[in-house]
């Protein structure tokens, strides 16, 4: 059996190392290839459960060193002549060329969500990638984390109670659809949360309940699609593109 192809996820931990070697490949025995090698043969990526422990070679050592080749040498500035490499592999490079630091910052999120232990206990969410596959540029597992994170019903509870506090409607922050006025006692009480900051930017912190917004279900699902190069928008960016939209026609 082969190792299966690289996900976006696994390329984006693989990316973050060749960044921060300078965009140079690394060997086989230095020790931060042994480092991924172990993170990444411990990533909870679905149809994967127990490929580790069946196939050796499944990103091993010197699998891991051989996509930072092709990594390194498919950046536009590789003085050599670049290794095959896939789609994706351009995509990722992209990716980091076009915001670095937010792509080193999902990185270093996805390394503490697997040490801790906290990102395999999360249950595959049913739209942690879109219907075609597509993944959030700072990667599936991530996208996971803060779909469950959000569908805390307690949090929910807690922001509704805050805005009912404040004599507030329950309103989406973006379009204004008011589920009580739409659909009277059915609606009554319902309204989405949706975190303001991405789990990749704000980190792993607890929860504050500023730190949400109430949106309807289409506008949040629309905060969360993502196509390569964009992902998660607050209700603030969902709101210019709607207007932008708009203003074309
Ligand atoms: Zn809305
Ligand atoms: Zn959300």
């Amino acid at each position: 059996m082969r190792s299966p192809s690289w996900t976006w996820d696994e390329l984006l931990l693989a990316c973050a190392l060749v960044v921060r070697n300078g965009w140079r490949e690394l060997r086989v025995g230095d020790p931060s290839v042994t480092e991924l090698s172990d993170l990444l043969r411990a990533l909870p990526l679905p149809d994967r459960t127990g490929l580790a422990d069946s196939l050796p070679e499944y990103r091993s050592a010197g699998s891991v060193s051989r996509k930072t080749t092709d990594l390194a040498s498919n950046h536009p500035g590789y003085p050599g002549r670049p290794t095959k490499g896939g789609k994706l592999d351009k995509l990722i490079i992209k990716e980091f060329l076009a915001r670095e630091a937010a792509m080193l910052q999902a990185a270093d999120a996805i390394e503490t969500g697997i040490s801790s232990g906290q990102l395999a206990l999360i249950p595959e969410q049913p739209d942690e990638a879109d219907e075609d596959g597509t993944t959030a540029a700072e990667g599936r597992l991530l996208a996971r984390w803060a779909i469950s994170r959000e569908r805390n019903p307690a949090l929910r509870k807690g922001k509704i109670a805050q805005v009912r506090k404040l004599g507030l409607p329950l309103r989406c922050a973006v379009c204004a659809f008011d589920f009580r006025s739409a659909y009277g006692t059915l609606g009554d009480g319902y309204i989405e949360v949706h975190h303001l900051l991405p789990l990749h930017i704000s980190g792993p912190r607890e929860t504050k309940l500023n730190d949400l917004a109430l949106l309807c279900a289409n506008c949040h699902r629309m905060c969360h699609r993502s196509h390569h190069g964009a992902s998660w928008r607050t209700p603030g960016e969902l709101r210019t593109e709607m207007e932008r939209s708009r203003s074309r026609g």
